[in-house]
């Protein structure tokens, strides 16, 4: 590694030849045969595959009970609906997360309460958290951010009810078993950048029967039978109890995640891999701070660095164009959402507001963690990235 060579945006030549996404889906043969095959079956959607998936995932997840959705956002809109959260009330949200994590609160007529984050972990403070709630707060909504496990227990104390927001966070291992298996709903993603994709997707993991039931009427127009229900009692009626949504999985879906959900463990394993060799090629960098979790129990999504703008002379902004003219795909996960122009105008929220999540926000960088990397590609990135803070060096 000769770190003192020109970064390509400054006229070097790029570290790689060719670009390195942040992210990636894998698909084996495997995958491909069991989705060939649900296409010749009679069912495309809310067929048998859904249950089988539920059950498999249920399972994965060490779960009472499973309800498969079209999306992770659909999933935390059911969530919410469970959760019976409704206009009047507030919901508490971490701000660096993806935009659906409030926008589910939004959805339901409800006011997300935007509170700060633990500088350390990047997770919803507890103590922020307890100091937002009011007698008109319904629930908390905790981001496992990266897929590391969040303080759920320390919210959980605070009285509402919490909802998981687990879309990085799938096979990631909290204080009391993984991620999902002990919450009263955990929502999940399966877009195509998680740990398991079905292609548009996502799930609920519940302890609950009967939000379970709640949800499975939600994703189905608030029906109370599903046309494979009636099919099988052979009756034509159904009774339309609570609103809801088409928000079904289809079995396309449920195949691809039914057969990627196979060699979940050993997706996992090789994210878990990357991410510690990054730990111990960086492990002395200065200008860079990794937020802190148990390598070994997260599910690592993406991995996310901290630059230290005292040891730079270049912006976030302009370390990230630099990397992407050395073809490494960094991004940013997130723009705060209270910063978003919607929430500004909808809810009044203002820059100056989550002093720690705006700090973060103007430092983060995401950089490229999918399971087929390899260990030179990984290399790469760490070769780009040290190159650009030692020319850049303040
Ligand atoms: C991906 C993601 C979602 C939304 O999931 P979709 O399946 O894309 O709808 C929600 N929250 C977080 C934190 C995510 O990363």
């Amino acid at each position: 590694m000769n770190q003192t060579d020109r970064p390509a945006v400054a006229g070097g030549t790029p570290i790689r030849a060719t670009p390195l996404p942040y992210g990636r889906h894998t698909i084996s043969k495997d995958d491909i045969a069991t989705v060939t095959a649900i296409l010749r079956s009679d069912w495309l959607t809310t067929g048998p595959t859904i249950e089988l998936f539920e059950r498999a995932l249920a399972q994965q997840i060490g779960a009472a009970h499973v309800v498969a959705v079209s999306s992770g956002t659909a999933a935390l809109h059911a969530a919410c609906a469970a959760a019976d959260i409704g206009p009047g009330d507030e919901v508490i949200v971490p701000s660096l997360t993806f935009v659906a994590t409030a926008n589910a609160v939004v959805y339901r007529g409800a006011t997300p309460v935007f509170a700060d984050i633990d500088g350390e972990t990047l997770m919803l403070d507890p103590i922020a958290a307890r100091r937002a709630v009011t007698e008109r707060t319904q629930a908390i909504i905790v981001v496992h951010y990266a897929g590391a496990p969040a303080d759920v227990a320390a919210l959980r104390a605070l009285g509402p009810t919490v909802i998981e927001d687990a879309a990085h966070a799938l096979g990631a291992i909290g204080p009391d078993g993984p991620v999902g298996s002990r919450s009263r709903l955990a929502a999940f993603s399966f877009h195509p950048v998680k740990l398991l994709t079905t292609g548009e997707g996502g799930a609920i993991a519940t302890d609950s029967a009967e939000m379970a039931a709640v949800m499975r009427r939600f994703r189905n127009h608030g029906l109370s039978s599903d046309a494979r229900e009636r099919e099988h009692a052979g009756s034509w009626q159904y009774a339309m109890t609570s609103l809801g949504f088409n928000y079904r999985l289809t079995d396309i879906g449920a195949a691809l995640g039914l057969s990627q959900l196979g060699r979940v463990d050993v997706l996992l394993r090789r994210r878990r891999d990357i991410a510690l060799r990054y730990l111990r090629l960086f492990d002395d960098a200065p200008f860079l701070r990794v937020p802190r979790s148990d390598p070994e129990r997260s599910a690592w999504h993406f991995f996310p660095i901290l630059l230290e703008p005292s040891a730079l002379r270049i912006s976030r902004d302009e370390f990230i164009r630099a990397l992407r003219a050395d073809r490494i795909g960094a991004n940013v996960h997130y723009a705060p959402v209270h910063l978003q122009p919607f929430y500004r105008q909808r809810f009044g929220t203002a820059e100056g507001q989550l002093r720690v999540s705006e700090d973060v926000a103007a430092r983060l960088v995401t950089l490229p963690l999918f399971p087929a990397m390899t260990d030179r590609d990984v290399d790469d990135v760490v070769t780009a990235t040290c190159r650009i803070a030692s020319w850049f060096a303040a």
